[in-house]
């Protein structure tokens, strides 16, 4: 039996977030591309993807990447291109913090912070974010414990935040199929669980564009309130997580079944 920590159990269940409710009944759709790449390309994308009725985007400027020769995201220089975007098409915000320096950077523009999978379990960052007064998107780490998870959560909540959305991404098992194992039990179990809204990232669980309506079907089956997607206009072409993007015409199909 797992113990729910003190503090998680006082937070809230539902969240808003600019037009977008957490935890209130109606799935909430965030998407965008993996990191953001250029201004024009970013610009386009939230653009269509406003068009299909999204507007909570997604988009990496610091980019946590396995190759240290890897593109790195524009990191502070995304930041203006993120800013006139979100001017021009009035969505909500949310990007990855890597550590106090990129938090610093991105506070003016991120209206959720991200607290990646590589950095579940980087205490001394949970402490940093949870005590900005934002909503906070904890993301399991893809080795983490259902009660590690809480733990990480419990930093956040003791450093003052009480709007807390937990994101199941994957995790490892011996599969070679899929790039991780979405852990769907574990939405069901949260949902019953903890009052925080819980959301799945299909995408970095599926590696494989076709494997994300799947995923994220079986996702909203187990409870999910919402859902992280990656989508550009040209995968291929991407500089991060080509083959898992979903192109608009995908997306769109995918969001249509589901609303
Ligand atoms: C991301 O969402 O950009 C990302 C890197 O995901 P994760 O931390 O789940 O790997
Ligand atoms: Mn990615």
């Amino acid at each position: 039996m797992i113990e729910i920590p003190p503090k998680i159990r006082q937070c809230v269940r539902e969240i808003r977030v600019g037009r977008n409710v957490f935890g209130g009944g109606d799935f909430v759709w965030i998407a965008g591309p993996c990191a953001v790449e250029d201004g024009e390309s970013f610009r386009r994308i939230v653009g269509e993807l406003g068009k299909l009725g999204v507007t909570f985007c997604r988009g990496g400027l610091f980019k946590p990447r396995s190759s240290p020769y890897a593109f790195q995201g524009l990191r502070a220089e995304g930041v203006e291109l993120v800013r006139r975007a979100k001017e021009e098409f009035h969505f909500s915000f949310v990007t990855e913090v890597l550590d106090e320096a990129s938090l610093r950077v991105l506070l003016p523009v991120t209206d959720m912070i991200q607290i990646g999978s590589r950095n579940c379990l980087n205490y001394e960052l949970l402490k940093l974010a949870g005590a900005t007064g934002k909503v906070v998107l904890l993301k399991r780490g893809f080795a983490v414990t259902m009660a590690e998870f809480l733990g990480a959560a419990e930093y956040l909540a003791a450093s003052g935040a009480r709007e807390i959305i937990l994101c199941e991404r994957g995790i490892r098992t011996v599969t070679e199929v899929t790039r991780f194992t979405l852990d769907v039990g574990a939405i069901a179990w949260l949902k019953r669980h903890v009052p925080c809204p819980v959301i799945a990232d299909p995408s970095h669980a599926a590696g494989d564009a076709e494997l994300v309506a799947p995923l994220l079907l079986a996702a909203h089956a187990a409870g999910a309130d919402g859902a992280i997607v990656e989508v550009s206009q040209c995968p291929e072409e991407t500089r991060c997580d080509a083959k898992q993007q979903l192109d608009l015409a995908a997306f769109a199909q995918m969001k249509r079944q589901m609303d």
